[in-house]
């Protein structure tokens, strides 16, 4: 069934649906816990709060080792306490145990900045798929013949302590993919082949502690506890510096692209008029030759020439005609479309090319720039300050050479020049 992708009204709501699931999830978790537990109460293998307390806190901690992972988000040790506790306590005591631990430790992730309604939702979500997780494999190791507590690795014991990580694996799966479906996400994320290599290993090291526990001396077994504890730790320390330094390298990429782009920029932008400049302006009017000869575009080429501009430098100022070259330049981009091209091409001189454009209509945009420069108001420059532009047009059709038709405009804005200057020439 394909499934159109949703749209989100409801992306302020509280109720959304991941957060129902996992109220739901929790819920019959609780319930299906309790009922399990009407057959053999609570704690029912003999051991004490202490031992439960133990677990909760292990539980705690192997959760607290995890890191994040770049591509599939938190990464945990969590199956080791898990495996653990089911091997020990059985799969009602250990459900709630880790359940409780689960329900406990996404608060703290209020204090990194995530929303209450995100924290709320792992919460109850991750608690509620621990409890289905340890008691549903729990309840089938023991139907298959698993012994809790579990005292020996011989090979029989070895195929069924399989079957309990096994199913934690599918039930998690299970429950993960339905919670990615309730958050419109692809829920096939939840299969790859890292997290599954942790859980198991992570399941691995639960079933030896669990052996160690019940077999062993209380001070081989911390022993064992101490370096598996500190591997973890080690291992997260390692995992931790690893995504901080892969974050420093994607920021300096980051700063490294952005530099480039204004190098680039630098180079092929004036930086008085922010305009393209001369180097800019003959690649792109190369482009344009070859396209023409290529596919037949069409296209109109302008030079345009401050008129008198070294008398505005000499009777005002360099700085007053660094002023009127940006005005000109604003002038003369605003008056053009979008898709023409203007550019600084030399200093008092600049370039504009007008793509799939017929003289006729390049003449008009030429005059309606002309009027424009002339009609601006530049009396804060100085009273009856005017400035004027002469314009040399030509066509590129069939063009088999930039420098044909740039000579051409330049010969025609000479001739401009020659007959008064403030004018147009396209012929
Ligand atoms: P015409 O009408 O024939 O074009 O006369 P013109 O005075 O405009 O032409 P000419 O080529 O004699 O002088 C252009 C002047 O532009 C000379 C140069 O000092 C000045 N110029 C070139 N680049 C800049 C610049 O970036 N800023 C300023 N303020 N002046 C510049
Ligand atoms: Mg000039
Ligand atoms: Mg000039």
């Amino acid at each position: 069934m394909s499934r159109a992708p949703k749209s989100r009204p409801d992306e302020g709501r509280l109720w959304r649906p991941d957060l129902v699931y996992s109220v739901l999830l929790l819920t019959s978790a609780v319930v299906a816990v309790a009922i399990a537990a009407t057959d053999s109460g609570f704690l029912a293998r003999g051991y004490g709060f202490g031992t439960a307390g133990f677990f909760l806190v292990f539980g705690l901690f192997t959760i607290a080792t995890g890191f994040p992972h770049p591509a599939f988000g938190h990464v945990s040790f969590d199956r080791v306490a898990q495996v653990m506790s089911v091997l020990v306590l059985g799969p009602v005591d250990a459900a709630w145990v880790n359940g409780l631990a689960s329900l406990i430790y996404p608060w703290q992730r209020l204090r990194l900045g995530v929303s209450l309604r995100l924290v709320v939702t792992a919460s109850l979500h991750n608690a509620g798929l621990m409890m289905f997780v340890i008691l549903g494999s729990g309840l089938l190791y023991e139907s298959i013949g698993g012994a809790i507590p579990v005292s020996n690795l011989n090979v029989g014991a070895a195929v069924v302590l399989l079957a309990l990580v096994i199913g934690m694996q599918v039930i998690n799966d299970v429950g993960m993919m339905l919670m990615l479906y309730m958050r419109d996400t692809d829920p096939r994320l939840v299969f790859n082949r890292f997290t599954a290599v942790v859980e198991y290993v992570s399941g691995a090291a639960g079933i030896v502690l669990a052996v160690a526990f019940t077999n062993q001396t209380p001070v081989f077994f911390v022993l064992l506890l101490t370096v598996l504890a500190a591997g973890m730790l080690v291992i997260m320390k390692y995992a931790l510096m690893r995504v901080r330094l892969e974050r420093l390298v994607d920021e300096r990429t980051e700063e490294l692209r952005v530099q480039a782009e204004e190098f680039e920029r630098q180079a092929t932008h004036d930086k008085l008029t922010g305009l393209p400049n001369r180097r800019h302006a003959d690649n792109y009017l190369q482009q344009q030759v070859e396209l023409s000869q290529r596919i037949n575009r069409t296209g109109a080429l302008a030079l345009a020439d401050v008129d008198h501009f070294k008398r505005i430098n000499d009777s005002y100022s360099h700085a007053i005609g660094d002023q009127v070259l940006e005005r000109v330049a604003t002038i003369l981009r605003e008056g053009c479309r979008k898709t023409d091209f203007v550019a600084r091409y030399g200093g008092e001189e600049f370039l504009l090319f007008f793509p799939e454009t017929g003289v006729d209509r390049a003449v008009q945009v030429c005059s309606e720039l002309r009027h424009a420069v002339q009609d601006a108001d530049w009396s804060d420059i100085a009273p009856n300050f005017d400035v004027t532009i002469s314009l040399g047009l030509a066509e590129m059709k069939d063009a088999s050479h930039c420098r044909a038709i740039l000579d051409e405009a330049d010969t025609r804005l000479y001739r401009a020049k020659r007959e008064g200057r403030n004018r147009v020439i396209a012929a």
